[in-house]
């Protein structure tokens, strides 16, 4: 079975379309999406209406909680917040009860997805070390946990008491070890690379991949600029932070 994985789109409806058109030609069995499909970026509701489309396995992200009232504000910050008000009135009903009908996590028999962290989900809390890794790993009983929310591509590998991050985006899965596996973001990249991040898991060949691919970041951030979203959230695009 091959599995395509992406999250943390952000209403960047160019990044999800290069994203969807890569996994398109990998021979994709299904689709999981991480969380975050709103916040940020200056096509919600286009996002929403093509991730529907491609009907995903889908979990909640920090944004598209609030987006829709279920998620404290206070914990963003001000762009984010700017971001968040602007999707609230820019969402229909349909769509907000859309963004509400979804859940925290979603287990299979291989892997368990969560957008944060497995110690507690619905408080989005980063895994962005080892150490924020090991609690995740303590809490796992599949073989692999798929996150997102830091937008920072990466594998961390658990091998007996030994946690460890893994420097290449490839790995050939071993029984013997777990996994931790942050797909990246679609629509904000914040590892200082621009283009888009997704995964692919081939769970017969048992390979882990992390890819990366380009898309049309000018016209996301002139959409951004028209829209009146802070100018911030276009440059950084060009950034990848
Ligand atoms: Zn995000």
């Amino acid at each position: 079975m091959r599995w395509g994985i992406f999250c943390d789109v952000h209403a960047n409806y160019e990044a999800l379309e290069a994203v969807l058109s890569a996994l398109k030609k990998e021979d994709i069995d299904r689709y999981l999406f991480l969380g975050d499909i709103v916040g940020y970026g200056a096509e919600p509701a286009r996002c929403i209406a093509e991730i529907k489309e491609l009907n995903p396995v889908t979990i909640v992200g920090n944004h598209d909680r609030a987006s829709c009232d279920l998620f404290e504000m206070n914990y963003f910050n001000p762009h984010a917040k700017a971001a968040i008000l602007w999707t609230r009135e820019n969402l229909s009903n349909a769509d907000k009860d859309f963004l509400k009908s979804l859940k925290l996590t979603h287990k299979e028999d291989d892997f368990i997805l969560v957008h944060g962290s497995l110690q507690s989900p619905e408080t989005f809390e980063y895994i962005l070390d080892i150490s924020s890794a090991a609690e995740t790993f303590k809490l796992l009983k599949t073989r692999i946990c798929f996150i997102g929310h830091s937008h920072l591509p990466a594998i961390f590998i658990k091998e007996g008491e030994d946690c460890r991050y893994n420097v290449e985006n490839n790995v050939s899965t071993k029984d013997a070890q777990s996994y931790i596996v942050n797909a990246g973001s679609v629509g904000q990249p914040r590892d200082g690379s621009p283009k888009a991040s997704y995964a692919v898991y081939d769970s017969g060949a048992g390979q882990l991949q992390i890819k990366r691919v380009a898309y049309d970041i000018q016209s996301a951030q002139d959409k951004i600029i028209k829209a009146g979203l802070p100018r911030i959230l276009a440059e950084r695009l060009t950034l990848g932070r």
